[in-house]
């Protein structure tokens, strides 16, 4: 565990103000009070003006900032003794004094009670002292914990921000789902436990090992595996680390952390984020960046000046490969590259079984229909997800987690935040035959995704939701299931259309338009599923890490432009009649289901399913198919 000392003087702060307060509060009351011992009798203002105008007042000292007096009178009431009377004098009387000294009484101020100042002295001295004290404290701690063995140390001799851990404490046991990647490391951890038998061969050890992947995937976890397995110090710091705002400081660092690595070797030295240092050098606007380029070339100088045997082998992270210096991938440097990518469905169970096993879980759930519900979860979100399952369970005051908590905090992490559902309108009837439309074609569709479960509950941007069950990762997906989930995707507004008319169509569904959009533009264009033929025409070099694609122009003349236009529309076209014609065709059964969903605002797809069969038969004996042959 690494807590820098700013961290616990952060912490600390609030608690020592709130302890000074405290203090304070504790001193300043004594200083107040005047010891009424002196005198129990008191006499009021007026009175007091009386005595005063009869010459009675012999004596007044004045306490408590001129608030109180004690006063030494004689007269024929008080037996003609020279007696100590108590006054309350009002906040505002400036011409007491001057009456006083006319009446020649001896007056005397005296200050708040002496050792009530004292005392509030040392407390206001005592209160830096207290916070000079904690800080010392606290500086001492975090010096000493860092040399204990297993602790993160912060080098502070060269302004270095590498951290060192002695034993990471992590397995590849703590890894799933990246079965090639472990298999690769496997052999690093070989290199680095016994070296011997491959430089008596005359194999040279590889020095760098680059690992590709998306945020999420276990990059660093990996790293850490590594150095656990081998029994190695785990050297790491961030390549956005590295660079820093003054010049020099950067490479002075990369120097530091190797000098430091070699006389710990055998170690690993972990550069994450290296996309950071390692941009392809004189890019950038004004022709690159003089301090990245710098710590660049110490790097690979660093890289290049330590023998393959030495026992530090460098292990760099990005999930930006495609902008890394060649430089850097370069044989004798990163020279093995290891992808790590999202994981499938087995490696979203592996995942999941690693992570619930410190989690309490209700015997009934089961991690594969989890699995089979988070396509495209990294294992960072899986592992998020089932922290959330935890945290909503025992918010519920429940003391296992159920498969209830697992899927809210699924909807939760796809979908949004969950809004309260609208109390019965005309609007919540056409969100509900919206989402109905979505899911009867769904339903009645061959080769499409069965429906989980349709609600109006509101989540993130969506006012009702139509959620189905993605029934494999389908990494190669058929026209027709194209088609079958272009349909579906328009079954929204062709029931608002049916039901409501064409004046009365909503905005509901432009991410429904959106989306089929793009799915029919990528059939013309990218996947030759058109008239125009197997044609590649928008090369989307897309990088699967960058998720966002690089449109690099368009390859082809205007004609061909106009052409995919067209086949874009008759596709959508084509696709939106059957829709329509599924509506219509059911309207019995849509009624009932839109009656029931805005009464209970959520269908389990089971019990959806159960109801359109009363109707109608499953797409077991299909009904609809959404045929478009490809020379239509
Ligand atoms: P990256 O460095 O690739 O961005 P991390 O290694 O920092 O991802 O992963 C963050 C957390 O997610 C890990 O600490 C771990 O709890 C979880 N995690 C990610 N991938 C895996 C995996 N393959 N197996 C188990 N846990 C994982
Ligand atoms: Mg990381
Ligand atoms: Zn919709």
């Amino acid at each position: 565990m690494k807590i820098s000392w700013k961290t616990l003087l952060l912490l600390s702060l609030p608690i020592v103000v709130a302890g000074f307060f405290l203090w304070q509060g504790l001193l300043e009351p004594t200083t107040q009070t005047i010891s009424n011992n002196i005198t129990s009798s008191r006499m009021t203002y007026g009175r007091f003006l009386e005595y005063l105008n009869m010459g009675w007042v012999k004596k007044v000292d004045l306490y408590d900032n001129a608030h109180t007096a004690i006063i030494e009178a004689v007269g024929p009431e008080l037996g003609n003794r020279v007696q100590r009377i108590k006054v309350e004098l009002p906040a505002n009387a400036p011409e007491l004094i001057t009456k006083l000294r006319e009446s020649k009484v001896d007056i005397d101020a005296h200050p708040l009670k002496s050792s009530g100042a004292i005392w509030s002295l040392i407390g206001n001295l005592l209160f830096p002292l207290i916070l000079l004290g904690g800080l010392a404290l606290i500086l001492r701690r975090s010096s000493t914990s860092s040399s204990g063995p297993g602790q993160a140390m912060s080098f502070g001799k060269s302004r270095a921000l590498f951290q060192m851990e002695a034993q990471t404490g992590v397995v590849f046991d703590d890894v799933a789902g990246v079965e090639e990647a472990k298999e690769e490391f496997q052999e690093v951890v070989t290199f680095l436990k016994q070296p011997e038998t491959f430089t008596a061969v005359g194999a040279r050890i590889p020095k760098g090992v680059l690992l590709l992947g998306p945020p999420g995937t276990g990059k660093t976890l990996l790293a850490k595996a590594i150095a656990g397995e081998a029994s190695v110090p785990f050297f790491s710091i961030s390549g956005s680390e590295f660079v820093e705002m003054f010049v020099g400081v950067g490479a002075s660092r990369v120097r530091d952390l190797f000098k430091k690595a070699k006389e710990n070797a055998p170690c690993i030295i972990f550069i994450d984020e290296i996309d950071a240092v390692g941009r392809q050098r004189g890019t950038g606007i004004g022709g690159g960046n003089d301090e990245r380029e710098q710590t660049l070339n110490q790097l690979l100088t660093e890289m290049d000046g330590f023998e393959g045997n030495t026992g530090i082998i460098v292990i760099a992270a990005t999930n930006r490969p495609d902008v890394l210096d060649s430089a850097l991938l370069r044989p004798g440097r990163f020279d093995r590259q290891v992808m790590v990518n999202i994981p499938d469905f087995n490696g979203r169970k592996a995942i999941l079984q690693v992570h619930a096993k410190n989690k309490k879980l209700n015997p009934e759930v089961s991690l594969e229909v989890v699995a089979r519900r988070t396509p495209g979860f990294s294992g960072a979100d899986l592992a998020n997800l089932l922290n959330e399952s935890a945290i909503l369970t025992a918010r519920r005051r429940k003391n296992l987690i159920s498969m209830n908590e697992i899927d809210a905090s699924i909807d939760r992490v796809v979908a949004g935040m969950q809004g309260t559902p609208l109390i019965d309108s005309k609007s919540k009837r056409l969100i509900a035959y919206h989402e109905v439309g979505h899911a009867i074609i769904g339903t009645l569709l061959e080769k499409h995704d069965p429906v989980q479960k349709i609600t109006l509950i509101p989540r993130g941007q969506a006012r009702g939701l139509t959620w189905f069950i993605p029934s494999e990762d389908n990494s190669l997906i058929s026209r027709s299931q194209i088609i079958s989930q272009i349909t579906a995707a328009l079954g929204g507004r062709a029931a608002e259309q049916v039901v409501f008319g064409e004046p009365e169509v909503t905005t509901g569904a432009s991410n429904d338009l959106q989306q089929v959009t793009s799915m029919a533009r990528q059939m013309v264009t990218r996947f030759g599923m058109s008239t125009i033929g197997p044609l590649s025409l928008e090369s989307e070099d897309r990088n699967p890490f960058l998720g966002r694609s690089i449109n690099t122009g368009s390859k082809y003349s205007d004609q061909v432009a106009i052409n995919i236009d067209q086949q874009i529309h008759k596709i959508i076209d084509h696709c939106y009649r059957t829709a329509i014609k599924i509506i219509i065709d059911n309207r019995v059964v849509i009624d009932r289901l839109v009656d029931m969903l805005v009464e209970e605002e959520t269908i389990d797809g089971s019990q959806f399913r159960e109801i359109v069969s009363e109707y109608t038969d499953l797409p077991s004996k299909p009904n609809y198919i959404s045929q478009l042959s490809i020379s239509e």
